[in-house]
């Protein structure tokens, strides 16, 4: 199988003060090229972990202690920094970070923003004719390059950041939470810019978000996260009209039963977990309904159709 990007058995923890956080504990799943899959799950289950470890960039006291992420027949996470910097990042792999509207730099043009990007990863005569490609493809105009970050609206800044992620041209593009903080007209923008990004590029896109009304209408596989782990993984239309896992069960029935206004869902957003709590069995146990003795062991891993989920029940 021609896989754009395969992870497997991936572990990043935070080595906090208040011990060990397992953000993402033993995460595997492959993207084919041209192939959207969505990572969702409430707020501290470990999807922007996740994102930042695809492209080696988790914060500190964060590390990847475990596992491979293959690229183009090679597993990054063996790679130096500089190996990285010079061949992947920007190259094959791009991140829209989370927030990252708000992360341009005020006191810098656009176009300066973007130049400086491209002077520090690639050589060229022409920086203006890349980036002109790059706002087109966006569609921003060029005049866009003199104006400051303030001068610009949220879905524009946005555009910016998606423009400055596909400057040289990656195959697959991680986009945390790409709509978060934009209005919904501007939101539906964004998420047509993007599909048809995906088309027009041939690109795979690694979506992440806790919304899964945005996640399904731009995502063919979607990855149900929960306390660090994958627990159901599959094509984006089974899982909401069958899902498997108690945990999806529960999601999907919430949000189907708080369908807002705008015809979206979006999940119950929960305080952040405690990825810190000791257990050795299921995570999901505390709130499963089907717990049953066995689920004090770790559960399984259960091929289903194209993907899999992770419980006793399907032993
Ligand atoms: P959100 O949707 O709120 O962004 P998330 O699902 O993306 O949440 P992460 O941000 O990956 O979750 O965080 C996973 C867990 O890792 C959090 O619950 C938090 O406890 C921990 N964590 C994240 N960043 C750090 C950090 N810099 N230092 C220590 N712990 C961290
Ligand atoms: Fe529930 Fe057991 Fe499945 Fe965990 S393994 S989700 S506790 S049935």
């Amino acid at each position: 199988m021609d896989f754009a990007l395969s992870v497997d058995c991936l572990k990043v923890y935070y080595f906090s003060d208040l011990g060990i956080i397992k953000a993402v504990d033993d995460v595997s799943f492959s993207i084919k090229k041209n192939e959207s899959i969505g990572i969702v799950g409430e707020s501290g289950c470990g999807k922007s972990t996740l994102g930042t470890a695809l492209l080696r960039s988790v914060p500190y006291p964060g590390k990847i202690v475990n596992g491979r992420i293959i690229l183009d027949g090679e597993d990054i996470t063996k790679m130096s920094d500089d190996e990285f910097n010079k061949k992947v990042r920007w190259k094959k792999i791009s991140m829209i970070f989370q927030g990252a509207l708000n992360s341009l730099d005020p006191v810098f043009t656009i176009g300066s923003q973007m130049k400086e990007i491209l002077q520090q990863h690639c050589y060229s005569n022409d920086y203006s004719e890349i980036i002109a490609d790059s706002l087109s493809s966006v569609l921003l105009e060029p005049s866009i390059i003199k104006k400051y970050p303030h001068e610009l609206s949220g879905g524009m800044k946005q555009r910016v950041s998606i423009a400055m992620s596909l400057l040289l041209n990656p195959k697959i593009l991680v986009a945390d939470e790409p709509t978060t903080s934009l209005d919904v007209m501007v939101e539906s923008q964004i998420i047509n810019l993007l599909k048809k990004l995906k088309k027009d590029r041939n690109m795979s896109i690694i979506f992440i978000s806790h919304d899964l009304g945005v996640i399904s209408e731009v995502s063919e596989i979607i990855a149900i996260m929960y306390r660090g782990q994958i627990v159901e993984l599959g094509k984006a239309y089974e899982i909401y009209k069958n899902p498997k896992h108690p945990y999806t069960e529960k999601l999907v029935s919430s949000i189907t039963s708080i369908k807002n206004k705008e015809n979206k869902f979006e999940f119950l957003r929960e305080k952040s977990l405690d990825l810190t709590r000791k257990e050795s069995g299921c995570k999901f146990y505390d709130g499963c309904p089907y717990a049953k003795e066995k689920c004090r062991d770790a559960p399984p891993v259960i091929n289903y159709k194209n993907g899999f989920i992770r419980c006793w029940l399907y032993e």
